[in-house]
């Protein structure tokens, strides 16, 4: 018998059938070195030689891998709508032609086509914002940190702000309402308790240093039990009798109402625009389903104030921004978001759809079709769960076969739940492409 290692291919051999035009062909040659090498180790340990082929699919597996950028596609199976961790809100197609027309090319983003010379960025988000929220004016920053850090240091630098003590909340990812407030330059006036506060405590904080009342809304807690808290409308009169502005951090920022789908009320945009609120402050990518933003909404004064203000340069966002956050308001103006809005597809979706959709995943992997529960997620509506039909599988080893799942192409992120691995079809956006990547890790 000849010598096994004299079976195996010459590096140009491998060479001659891989897309060596599409790579470094260094790397690629280094690659086939690696791939012989450890094909040599393998003959040496049980004196098998690997078919050629596989060698070659060896090294295109190894290149790709290495081309895979870091933050890429993930396929997200824990049914957590809005996964802060997993790039929150997924955008509709309609958001997604709107950045790639202005990314490939030179767009209108600071220039005004009738007069021929230059433009304001914000000009193309503006009158469609005002004409979703109801609001006089708006602008829009990178985030709602942004935008809360912005209002408090434009208009209450070195004042006092009062807020309730029930308000002092951490949003996550050390986003603190009383650090911000702090780094703004402006004084906390801390009212009432934690359990109680009410329209007494506020009025007798306001005195001649006071800029503002705020309200945040506890987006990712409850309170309950023996509690008392000071209605929007209320507050809104008791500040304008002292000529104070009313700010409301309302983080989720929904559009719509949430309690038709079985959830709590989340406080909309609209309501604290028509309880005359002077600057709404929320997230662009959280129950609004849009990029990453913060979007600032309220009366034309005080929105100029901060558009003049020198922060708010820094904190201005870019065109891809901006134009899929036009796209996706323009769901919400001229069509049907719950049909359009993939938060609010999501949010929305029927349960025998759901049950449909994991029967489908269950007779291409097996397991068992369970009740489940999606959550909103996104600090929005704490402890709140959507009913779901989910697919169970229950495997020797959960988390090892989870990893082998995060390692797929794209990667699955499932749930681990009782010693099962747990696949909610609510946040699986592309039901094909989840059962072929998590075929090649079950069976
Ligand atoms: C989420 C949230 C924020 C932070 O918003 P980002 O867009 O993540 O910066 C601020 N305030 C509240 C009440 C929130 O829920």
């Amino acid at each position: 018998m000849s010598n096994p290692y004299r079976q195996l291919p010459a590096v140009n051999q491998l060479l001659s059938q891989l897309p060596v035009e599409e790579y470094n062909h260094e790397r690629v040659v280094e690659l086939c070195r690696v791939v012989l090498e450890g094909a040599r180790q393998r003959i040496a340990a049980n004196g098998i030689v690997p078919p050629e082929q596989a060698l070659v699919d060896e090294v295109k597996m190894r290149l790709a891998l290495e081309h895979e950028l870091s933050l890429r596609q993930v396929i997200n199976a824990t049914g957590v709508i809005i996964h802060t961790n997993l790039g929150r809100a997924p955008l509709s197609q309609a958001a997604l032609r709107a950045m790639q027309a202005v990314a490939g090319d030179y767009s209108t983003l600071e220039y005004d086509l009738q007069a021929g010379q230059r433009g304001h960025r914000d000009s193309h988000i503006e009158s469609i914002i005002v004409d979703v929220t109801e609001a006089e004016a708006a602008l829009v920053v990178n985030n709602n940190a942004a935008a809360v850090y912005l209002a408090l240091s434009a208009l209450a630098k070195d004042r006092e702000v009062v807020i309730s003590r029930s308000e002092l909340v951490e949003i996550g990812g050390g986003f603190r309402i009383p650090d911000v407030m702090q780094q703004s330059g402006t004084i906390l006036r801390e009212v009432g308790t934690t359990n109680r506060t009410r329209l007494d405590d506020y009025e007798q904080a306001i005195n001649d240093q006071t800029a503002a009342l705020m309200r945040v809304h506890a987006s990712n807690f409850k309170l309950i039990g023996f509690t008392e808290r000071v209605e929007l409308p209320d507050m809104v009169s008791l500040a304008h009798q002292h000529n104070l502005p009313v700010l409301d951090d309302l983080g989720s920022g929904a559009l719509l109402d949430t309690a038709p789908f079985g959830l709590e009320h989340e406080p909309t945009v609209q309501e604290s625009i028509a309880a005359e609120v002077d600057l709404v402050m929320f997230s662009g990518d959280k129950l609004l389903g849009g990029p990453q933003a913060g979007i600032i909404v309220g009366k034309r004064s005080m929105v100029e104030q901060l558009r003049q203000f020198p922060l708010t340069r820094a904190l201005r966002p870019d065109k891809l921004c901006l134009a899929a956050l036009a796209a996706t308001l323009r769901h919400y103006r001229d069509e049907d978001p719950l049909a359009t809005v993939p938060v609010w597809q999501m949010i929305s979706a029927a349960l025998p759809d759901l049950e449909r959709r994991a029967k489908n995943y269950q007779s291409a992997l097996g397991g068992e079709v369970i009740n489940g529960e999606s959550m909103v997620g996104g600090g929005s509506l704490p402890g709140n769960a959507l009913p779901s039909r989910v697919l169970a599988l229950t495997v020797s080893n959960p988390d090892e076969v989870a990893s082998r799942l995060r390692q797929q192409s794209p990667p699955v992120i499932a749930r681990i739940q009782n010693d099962a691995l747990i696949f909610d079809p609510r946040t699986i956006l592309n039901d094909e492409l989840f059962v072929q990547t998590t075929k090649q890790v079950i069976r």
